[in-house]
């Protein structure tokens, strides 16, 4: 297999390019890794030839339109993903050239698409920097296979079924689990064989955004679980998805000790995404969480798979022996750290399995500090869990604590599915006095969100809370309608989920309105 990679390889448990490839190894295979190859000319994807099985193509760990622009749709200045943090080194729509390259280089081999960008652009999308619904980014690239979500499990059987002598036969790839196919127009049905959820289709979805919102709605209800295919039609073809196989849900992500944790030795400079990362750990995948700006849905799915705990404390223990490791674990956690181990036997939602892991975790010899980098879900910490929250803040927090309340005003709460009734400003005060009993110089850091669809004048209200809350250390970003997200088709549709008009900050100088009122008119956006 051939993997081409919009990220520079660094071999590291939280770069997909380098997860794939070790799992692509240890099912018995020879692999290349062409990272960020030059796609300005054929050259670099001729290198290894053509693979016996099929090219592996990502855009790397975060959607390609996302690492070259900011919200704003200015051109980043940096790619943290890049050696030297160089900005460039990896095309706009990544998965889309690199395909396109491919066929110019090898015309009919197989092409099999995945990562954050395939994932979120598997069915019609908007394009917040095309200002459009594009089509599924299985029919515009040209790829067979699309592999969607963290892709370990459904992974073994694609490399399984190319193996097969009816792969070599030159057969179409069957019902794979995890999977999106496309088929001739109104061959979808036959293809799929089953029961399945028919999408508003591509030309409807164009025309309607009334359709395109009922798309992003059965989308969305479908991160939450759900055994059916769905199906969409194009007029060049029927895309269909098939659902993950029942029990592929085990975290497959425990395989940190095959990891160098280092960049690829052909670097002259290092990857800057990597130094903060170098010894962190994953706790767990998935988010119960249902904010409708968050793509993490699409990709990982709205289910909680936590890491046992013997298997992070194995990882730690083998940093000690690592040549740059200096004591410290910047960061142990996922997505909302505070869930945790709340999927693992035993256990109830709570924050005692995080305390507990990190309390095991400290206790290993040779490490002096661990700390949450992660972002806190503060309004899911009950009153009677502060003793332990305090235990976390004593031990676990290096300064800064991420929270990200979002926003301040209940109707954009509601709209973004974020803990509307969540008292901010009452966990802010507890906070407050935790730190100064402790004796503690530990800051809040909230992060707010301004420019969301259905917002009028409602980012004033955060501008009036930072200040009577002293939150100077707050991060403010503007919405970006991220592909797939239930966020972007509100963005596009001017409509809520459920079908509602609401308003929608869409021009530039409207979406910058929120910040200037937190920050005042001269600070610059963020990138
Ligand atoms: S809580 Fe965080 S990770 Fe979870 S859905 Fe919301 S934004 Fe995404």
């Amino acid at each position: 297999v051939v993997v081409i990679s919009g990220d520079a390889y660094v071999d590291h448990p939280s770069f997909p390019t380098a997860v794939i490839t070790r799992l692509l190894q240890k099912c018995g295979l020879r692999v290349a890794v062409i990272a960020q190859p030059d796609w300005r000319s054929l050259e670099d994807f001729r290198v290894f030839g053509r693979p016996e099985l099929f090219f592996a193509v990502t855009a790397g760990a975060m959607d390609s339109m996302v690492a070259n622009y900011t919200s704003m749709r200015l051109p980043r200045h940096e790619d943290r993903l890049s050696p030297g943090g160089k900005a460039g080194m990896r095309p706009k729509r990544a998965v889309g050239v690199y395909c396109q390259r491919l066929r110019e280089a090898f015309g009919a081999v197989s092409i099999v698409i995945g990562g954050i960008e395939a994932s979120l652009r598997r069915f019609s999308h908007f394009d917040f920097w095309e200002n459009r619904i594009r089509d599924s980014i299985l029919i515009d690239s040209g790829a067979d296979l699309l592999v969607y979500g963290m892709a370990e499990t459904a992974l073994v059987g694609v490399v399984d079924w190319f193996r097969s002598s009816s792969a070599r036969d030159g057969q179409a790839p069957p019902r794979l689990p995890q999977t999106c196919i496309k088929v001739p127009a109104g061959m979808g049905p036959e293809a799929i064989g089953a029961d399945y959820v028919r999408l508003p289709g591509a030309q409807e979805c164009r025309e309607n955004p009334a359709r395109f919102m009922e798309l992003a709605a059965i989308l969305d209800q479908g991160c939450s679980g759900g055994a059916r295919a769905k199906m969409q039609s194009y007029p060049k073809g029927d895309v269909i998805e098939f659902p993950p196989a029942s029990g592929s849900d085990s975290p497959e992500i425990n395989v940190g000790a095959v990891f160098n944790r280092r960049g690829h030795p052909l670097y002259d400079e290092p990857v800057p995404g990597l130094l903060p990362v170098q010894f962190s750990v994953i706790s767990h995948r998935g988010c119960l969480g249902t904010c409708t700006f968050c793509a993490l849905a699409m990709h990982q799915g709205r289910r909680l798979r936590s890491r046992d705990e013997k298997d992070i404390l194995a990882e730690v223990s083998g940093f000690p022996a690592h040549p740059d490791f200096h004591g410290t674990v910047p960061d142990l956690g996922g997505p909302s750290v505070n869930m945790y181990g709340w999927d693992l036997p035993g256990h109830r939602p709570g924050l005692e399995p995080l305390a507990e892991v990190l309390r095991r975790v400290r206790a290993i010899p040779g490490i002096k500090h661990v700390f949450l980098g992660s972002g806190l879900r503060y309004d899911l910490i009950r009153d009677e869990e502060w003793g332990m929250l305090e235990e976390i803040v004593r031990f676990h927090v290096s300064g800064q604590l991420k929270v990200a309340p979002e926003h301040v005003d209940p109707r954009i709460l509601t709209l973004m599915r974020k803990a509307p009734g969540a008292d901010f400003a009452g966990f802010i005060r507890r906070f407050n006095e935790l730190t100064e009993r402790l004796h503690l110089k530990r800051f809040l850091v909230p992060y707010f969100m301004t420019a969301f669809p259905g917002t009028t004048t409602q980012d004033e209200k955060i501008a009036a809370f930072t200040r009577i809350h002293h939150l100077v250390h707050q991060q403010i970003q503007e919405f970006t309608p991220t592909p797939g997200t239930l966020a972007a088709a509100m963005f596009f549709a001017g409509l809520d989920p459920e079908g509602r008009q609401i308003p929608v900050p869409r021009e530039d100088a409207a979406r910058k309105k929120g910040r200037a009122k937190i920050q005042g008119p001269s600070r610059r956006g963020r990138s």
